[in-house]
């Protein structure tokens, strides 16, 4: 990609790879080509899907690791590969190109290793960083609580100082994988006097701890990846902590800038469409009712809008090549994407009709498109950033 500022105005002028880009890609392509496991390689599964192949899953992984690139934006000092932001947004297009997972260190290699690169100490880099490049540990978010989501800092699980130890008491909820990790990063309150964004600390806790109740919940999918997680007097050493105490709301941030920067995928979206769009071309069995023209026009304006969400995911891009953080921008790009693949995942339910209901992957989509317009912040909080910091409108 180019970009060009002409009277204070940043103007694309060229949406093409350059030279350098274009070499990459193809070493990517090569990769996928030569590394893949066939299992992986279906393009448009919706993601549910991958819990039926968790053992290509790990092989495309090690592969990812052997080569290098399992932490992308990780320095290479710490065992990164330490590319630039254009590369790993050509890395993970051409992932999604081919249908392999990309992303796939998990919350570890994606938001606590950076977490800890900038805030940690060295002993605690030591400590985690190599088991996280290695696959070894899994780790698991414990963020949200019954009472905090979109407004977090009002979170109430408590950490009291006793000795060299915090001790938890207390309840998270929505906490992706916890039944499967062995470390949570999380957020507690260590001063209840203190102004709800000042008396939070950040701290690391070993899942084996005792006092620890991990409950799965079941999603409308009728998946289990989601869990609430139960503290009772659990005892996290000290040493645990990253940054200071009652600091660790800014710590904490850190982290949610990296999950929402890699929300997302307008590739993903579009590989969605075009697998609907093989199947209604085709003609054959439930779909062949494709040919109406209302459906002609639904593909047609979902079509449009894929190309709009891959327009604003450059502009997110372009923005953080130039040393930019995007704002409102990753918020419009967010809210969008998710948006895009939840009517894609309508468009499916809507050509398939009552068959929708018994065809496993139609309405596993449907069901979890739902998914993404709240994760990682909500529509409706996306909208607020849009409308106040985008547009400049007044808090309501
Ligand atoms: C797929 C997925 C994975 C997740 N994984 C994790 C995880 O691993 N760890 C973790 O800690 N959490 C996780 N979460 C939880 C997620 O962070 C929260 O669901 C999210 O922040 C919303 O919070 P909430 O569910 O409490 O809803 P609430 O914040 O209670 O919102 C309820 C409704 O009110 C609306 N609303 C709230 N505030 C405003 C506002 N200011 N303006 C307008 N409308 C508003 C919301 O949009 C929503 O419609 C996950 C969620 C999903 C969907």
């Amino acid at each position: 990609m180019h970009w060009d500022s002409t009277g204070g105005k940043t103007v694309a002028i060229n949406l093409g790879d350059t030279e350098q880009e274009a070499a990459w890609r193809q070493e990517v392509r090569q990769f996928i080509e030569r590394e893949a496991p066939a299992a992986l390689r279906s393009g448009a599964e919706p993601e549910g899907a991958l819990f039926g192949r968790l053992g290509a899953i790990k092989e495309w992984r090690d592969r990812v690791a052997a080569r290098g690139w399992i932490a992308p934006s990780w320095p290479t000092k710490y065992g990164g590969a330490g590319m630039s932001v254009v590369d790993q947004f050509v890395m993970n297009e051409e992932f999604a190109e081919a249908g392999v997972p990309s992303n796939v260190g998990g919350f570890g290699v994606m938001m606590i290793g950076p977490t800890l690169i900038e805030h940690g100490k060295e002993e605690q880099k030591e400590q985690h960083l190599g088991s996280i490049l290695r696959g070894e540990t899994l780790w698991c978010q414990g963020y949200s609580e019954p009472g905090a989501g979109s407004d977090l800092a009002s979170l109430q699980t408590r950490a009291v100082r006793d000795g060299d130890d915090y001790v938890l008491n207390g309840q998270k909820i929505w906490t992706t994988g916890a039944q499967f990790a062995d470390w949570m990063y999380m957020l507690a309150r260590t001063d209840p006097d203190a102004p709800k964004h000042r008396g939070i600390t950040y701290l690391l806790v070993d899942m084996k701890s005792p006092g620890i109740t991990v409950r799965p919940l079941t999603t409308l999918a009728g998946m289990q990846s989601f869990n609430e997680v139960f503290f009772e007097d659990v005892r996290v050493p000290a040493r645990n902590r990253i940054g200071e105490e009652n600091r660790g709301w800014y710590v904490g941030t850190t982290t949610l800038d990296f999950e929402r920067s890699s929300i997302g995928s307008a590739i993903g979206v579009r590989k969605a469409l075009e697998g609907l769009m093989r199947q209604a071309k085709s003609g054959r069995g439930e779909a062949s009712f494709a040919r109406s023209h209302g459906v002609r026009n639904e593909f047609a304006d979902r079509w449009i809008e894929c190309e709009v969400a891959k327009m604003l995911s450059y502009r997110v891009v372009s923005m953080q090549a130039r040393g930019l953080i995007p704002n409102y921008e990753a918020s419009i790009c967010k809210m969008y994407s998710s948006e895009l693949n939840q009517r894609i995942a309508g468009l499916s339910m809507h050509l398939y009709g009552m068959h929708g209901n018994v065809r496993n992957r139609s309405a596993v989509s449907y069901l979890q498109a739902v998914s993404a317009t709240i994760a990682g912040g909500t529509t409706e909080v996306q909208k607020g950033i849009i409308a106040t910091r985008g547009l400049g409108l007044p808090r309501g």
